[in-house]
């Protein structure tokens, strides 16, 4: 017999009132009306259930009321009402012990990601003061040996205010990215998505990094004959955007005279795209952590190519915002593939 059901104890309680009383009246006072006993009896039984039932119907539910409103503070009074109503009809005092147990593991899932994104803000602000210090302490170097009289060393000069612009260049790269970057993360920027031509869009890319790929020597190749051109939905600009950094780092990363090949495929219900650079390649150790914000393989290689380190975080965040995936596979000197998905045109 389950006893943590109230009906079932209440219910016990009246059996036990009415064979107490039955032994009274049969054994105490064995004369009179057989049948009115047994009336009475079961008359004051069903008092006794229903008089002891509302009792600790009240009772327990206004300990449990007591215990709910202290972890569900948010809820309205109906709901709490309700909640509480629904515990009742089965085993109360189980039902609330296992709803104080959800929201005890809720809260403390929530502080444990309270504290990761706690933890995660603190490095963030962290390596942005470092990135932004460096080139400001260059500038500052030039600009005060150019007012301590390299201004008039003409062996210097244009040289110093050369390298304090493309410090302060640097800087405004970095910042650029870090607004962006802090932009799709507030979920400010709206994704307009549309029908668009992939093979179209990353031949205009090319285009636009065609000095790039020249200062290396370097080839811009789709890997088979462009025939056919394959439609996506997505955001244009945000998949150009998606294109330019991953291209400008395969030539980034790319060797002297290589090349950077984009292939297409079509699969049941989506576009991969991957990206190929027979460059330097990535050490597998550093796979996993690629895509985070600051992450760099080779930090000082980075930031003299004028990186900021943010290139990949900003990608990763747009594919993801449209749902789709992205990931990478590389061997140290052979080279890397990027690779992301896109939505089917839709009709
Ligand atoms: P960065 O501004 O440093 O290029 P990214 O976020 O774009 O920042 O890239 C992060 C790191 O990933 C780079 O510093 C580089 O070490 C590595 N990386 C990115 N693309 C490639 C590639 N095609 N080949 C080799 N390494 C790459």
């Amino acid at each position: 017999m389950n006893f943590s059901n109230p009906k079932t104890l209440v219910f016990t309680l009246s059996a036990f009132v009415l064979a107490l009383y039955l032994l009274l009246v049969f054994a105490v006072l064995p004369a009179g009306d057989v049948l009115l006993k047994l009336v009475v009896g079961v008359v004051l039984s069903v008092i006794v259930y229903l008089v002891t039932y509302a009792l600790f119907k009240k009772f327990i539910l206004e300990k449990i009321k007591g215990i709910y409103k202290n972890i569900v503070s948010h809820k309205s009074q109906e709901l709490l009402d309700i909640d509480i109503q629904n515990t009742w009809a089965d085993d109360p005092v189980k039902s609330a012990g296992s709803k104080v147990a959800n929201w005890s593991e809720k809260q403390k899932t929530e502080i444990a990601t309270l504290k990761k994104q706690e933890q995660f803000r603190r490095e963030f602000l962290g390596n942005v003061a470092h990135e932004l210090k460096t080139p400001l302490f260059n500038m500052q170097g030039y600009i005060l040996t150019l007012l301590d009289g390299g201004l008039e060393d003409e062996n210097i000069n244009m040289d110093y205010l050369k390298r304090a612009a493309t410090n302060a260049d640097r800087m405004i790269s970095i910042i650029e990215d870090l607004d962006e970057i802090s932009r799709l993360d507030s979920g400010e920027i709206a994704l307009h998505k549309g029908n668009f031509g992939i093979v179209e869009l990353v031949s205009e890319v090319f285009h636009s990094l065609e000095i790039q790929a020249k200062k290396r020597a370097m080839d811009l190749k789709f890997d088979k004959e462009k025939s056919k051109e394959i439609f996506v939905f997505a955001d244009k600009d945000k998949i150009r955007q998606v294109l330019v950094n991953l291209i400008s780092n395969a030539l980034k990363y790319g060797i002297q005279g290589g090349w950077v090949k984009v292939q297409f495929t079509d699969m049941e219900d989506a576009v991969m795209v991957e990206i190929e650079d027979n460059g330097i390649g990535i050490e597998e150790k550093h796979l996993p952590r690629l895509f985070e914000r600051f992450y760099r393989v080779d930090e000082s290689r980075s930031r003299e190519l004028g990186g900021s380190g943010l290139g990949l975080a900003i990608v990763k965040h747009i594919v993801e915002a449209h749902q789709q995936k992205i990931g990478v596979r590389s061997s140290v000197k052979s080279g890397s593939v990027f690779h992301f998905t896109l939505e089917k045109k839709r009709k």
